[in-house]
């Protein structure tokens, strides 16, 4: 078995941040499996199909290829050759992710090129069942978290930065229905691993962040 980080935990907790630096420090590749499950909702979104409809997400499973491919040292997302790694990125994207990504398909499609890229690299992987349902043997598991506040606060900086005009009580809104469908699906619900290591990043910088998960990581012999 490769080596393997597993950082889980709710959106906007920073995990992306997080995985980057940390994947760049150990020479390790960063999966960010999110933008995989973004990428399979942006193909029902492009074509004008309803997500909501179980039976036609499954349906059309088969016609959507998902890779992943490293420019620099950076990961970038291709949908059926194509690179999405920017359209993913907005929030209309992310909360139809958060319902595709219920669907038993999708996750079994997912969950297995996961698989298979950790058995391929060493990887820090994040998303939301990657200690639990991916990488169960994985050497480090961070469960990183923060206050509901702290992350519609951080999301709303990110999109004024980008120039939008971002409401953050619908940033608020929006943080909380995600918690809640990826908290409650049946399938690889979004939950602490029993081996993993709780982290609140509310009051933390992320330079605090990346320390403690460095301690972790060496705790663990990793
Ligand atoms: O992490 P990110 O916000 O990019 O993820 C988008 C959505 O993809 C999440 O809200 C979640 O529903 C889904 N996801 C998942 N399992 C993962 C990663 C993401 O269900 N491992």
């Amino acid at each position: 078995m490769g080596k393997q980080i597993a950082i889980d935990g709710p959106a906007g907790a920073g995990k992306s941040t997080i995985a980057k630096r940390l994947s760049a420090e150990k020479g390790f590749i960063y999966v960010d499996t999110g933008a995989m499950y973004r990428a399979v909702a942006l193909y029902f979104l492009k074509n004008h199909m309803d997500f909501h409809d179980a039976a036609l997400v499954e349906k059309n499973l088969p016609e959507i290829k998902i890779e992943l491919k490293y420019v620099d040292g950076s990961q970038r997302v291709l949908l059926n050759g194509c690179d999405v790694s920017t359209d993913i990125r907005k929030e209309e994207v992310g909360n139809a992710a958060s319902v595709t990504s219920v669907y038993p398909p999708v996750r079994a499609y997912l969950t297995a090129l996961q698989k298979r890229l950790a058995e391929e690299n060493d990887v820090v992987m994040d998303g939301r069942d990657i200690g639990t349902v991916v990488l169960p043997h994985a050497q480090a598991k961070i469960y990183l978290t923060a206050s509901v506040e702290t992350r519609a606060k951080r999301r709303f900086d990110e999109l004024e930065k980008k120039g939008e005009t971002p409401v953050l009580s619908e940033i608020e809104e929006d943080i909380r229905d995600r918690d809640y469908r990826d908290m409650h699906r049946e399938t690889a619900p979004l939950k602490q691993a029993e081996d993993a290591v709780l982290l609140d990043s509310s009051d933390m910088t992320i330079d605090e962040v990346v320390e403690e998960m460095k301690r972790v990581c060496a705790e663990k012999g990793i």
